[in-house]
């Protein structure tokens, strides 16, 4: 093997419920509307054509429980509380079969956002990389293997700040499931494991500050959390 110049990145990777191994994240993509108020509440509406996509590093995975600096360049930080999908098999234009097969686990996460950066960037139909994909803006939680969360779409997804809740759905919510998003996005890219879907933040997203407290929950998930720190 060819030495590197400098170090090479060390991929980040996530504790699996029960499990001595964990998972390696590769790449992070993330659904843009999939909760019909909260694309409402963002003045647009959903695309009910096809979900679509941006991506975040790996390196931007942070666990639950860490206390993250204020981030540089934004004035308008906000929490998306989101369910997570980790991919579990190679997977290539997949049926609804081989999408279902293809989901090793779920867990709870936060999409952190500089929403005027995003905002800025929507307007002038600029990408939303600024806004979306910074270091240290993908918060999970352990990941739950998927025989042991049956009923989805019954399960509550909520977040609150500093013990006021603040989202409050189900994902039965969800405009695209976890088996039609695997089905649509394996048609654009070989999925594998090591692939994680955030799947899109229901009504209520909003804005933090440094000293707020966020906490996450899915039933039946570990929660995850987050401590908002000074700015740098
Ligand atoms: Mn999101």
């Amino acid at each position: 093997m060819t030495a590197t110049l400098f170090p090479s990145p060390v991929w980040p990777n996530v504790p699996v419920e029960g499990r001595a191994g964990r998972y390696p994240v590769h790449r992070i993509f993330c659904v843009g509307r999939n909760y019909a108020d909260h694309a409402k509440e963002m003045g647009v509406e959903v695309d009910r054509e096809a979900p679509f996509y941006f991506l975040k590093d790996a390196q931007a995975i942070v666990p639950t429980g860490a206390t993250v600096a204020y981030p540089p360049g934004t004035a308008n930080y906000h929490y998306e509380m989101e369910l997570v999908i980790a991919v579990g098999a190679p997977v290539f234009r997949a049926t609804p079969e081989e999408a279902q097969a293809a989901i090793f686990g779920y867990a709870s996460g936060l999409d952190m956002t500089r929403r005027d950066l995003q905002l800025d960037a929507r307007a002038k139909q600029r990408p939303w990389d600024l806004g979306k994909n910074f270091e240290r803006s993908a918060v999970i939680a352990p990941l739950v293997e998927a025989a042991a969360v049956p009923d989805l779409g019954a399960r509550r997804i909520a977040l609150s700040v500093n013990g006021d809740i603040r989202q409050d759905a189900h994902l039965s919510d969800l405009v695209w499931s976890p088996v039609e998003l695997i089905t649509h996005l394996s048609g654009f890219y070989h999925l594998a494991p090591g692939d994680l879907i955030y799947t899109g933040t229901p009504a209520g997203v909003g804005a933090v500050v440094p000293g707020d407290s966020i906490v996450g929950t899915i039933d039946g998930l570990p929660d995850v959390t987050l401590t908002v720190g000074e700015a740098e």
